[in-house]
C-alpha cells in the first residue's frame, strides 16, 4: 500500500466525504424528515441512549483541523465539553467501545454540528430520520465508505490507529 503524507490524506477524506454527502444528499435526503421543522431538533446528536459516533486518527485530524478556525475561547470550551463527555459517560479506548452511547460535545446549540461542512463523521452523514426502510441508504453504502476511510488511515499511519469514540480521538490529539 503506498503511503501517504497526512496533509494529502488529509486532503482525499475532505473530497471523499464531500463525494459522499452529495451523493446522500441527492438521492436520499429528500426523502426524510427535514430538519429545519424537527421539533427535537439536535436530540440526534446529543441523545446519550442512541450516540456512539466512532471516528477515525485521521478523521480526528481533520476535525482538529477545522476546530483550529474557532476563536481559542470557543476551542478551550468544546476541549473542555469533550473531556467532560468522556468522563461523564466513562468513554475508553479499550474494550466494547461500541457498547457506550454519549452526548456529542460537537452539538452547538443553535449552530448544530460544528464540523458539519469539512468533517463530518461517516455515520452522522448517513443519518437521517426516514418513515420507511426503503428510502434509507444501505448499510453497504456505508461500509464502503468507511473502507475508503480505513485505507486512507493505513496508508498514513500504518497500524497506528483504530476506530475510536469520537471524544476519545479528541482528547488524544488535543496535546
Ligand atoms: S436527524 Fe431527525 S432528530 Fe435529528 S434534527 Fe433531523 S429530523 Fe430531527
Ligand atoms: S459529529 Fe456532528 S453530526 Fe455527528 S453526532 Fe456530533 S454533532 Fe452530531
Amino acid at each position: 500500500m503506498k503511503p501517504l503524507l497526512v496533509n494529502n490524506a488529509l486532503k482525499r477524506l475532505k473530497s471523499l466525504k464531500q463525494h459522499y454527502q452529495k451523493h446522500i444528499r441527492d438521492n436520499f435526503e429528500h426523502k426524510a424528515k427535514d430538519c429545519l421543522t424537527c421539533d427535537v431538533q439536535g436530540i440526534c446528536c446529543t441523545d446519550a441512549h442512541f450516540v456512539n459516533v466512532h471516528i477515525t486518527r485521521l478523521e480526528a485530524e481533520a476535525i482538529k483541523k477545522t476546530l483550529e478556525k474557532l476563536p481559542s475561547a470557543k476551542q478551550t470550551e468544546i476541549y473542555g465539553r469533550n473531556q467532560q463527555t468522556i468522563e461523564k459517560y466513562d468513554l475508553t479506548a479499550e474494550g466494547d467501545t461500541f457498547s457506550k452511547k454519549y452526548s456529542c460535545p460537537l452539538f452547538e446549540k443553535g449552530i448544530g454540528c460544528l464540523v458539519h461542512k469539512e468533517a463530518k463523521p461517516i455515520p452522522c452523514i448517513t443519518h437521517a430520520c426516514y418513515e420507511s426502510k426503503e428510502n434509507m441508504p444501505s448499510d453497504e453504502l456505508q461500509v464502503r465508505q468507511e473502507k475508503n476511510v480505513e485505507r486512507l488511515n493505513s496508508r498514513t499511519y500504518g497500524n497506528a490507529w483504530n476506530w475510536l469514540p469520537l471524544p476519545i480521538w479528541l482528547e488524544k490529539l488535543k496535546k
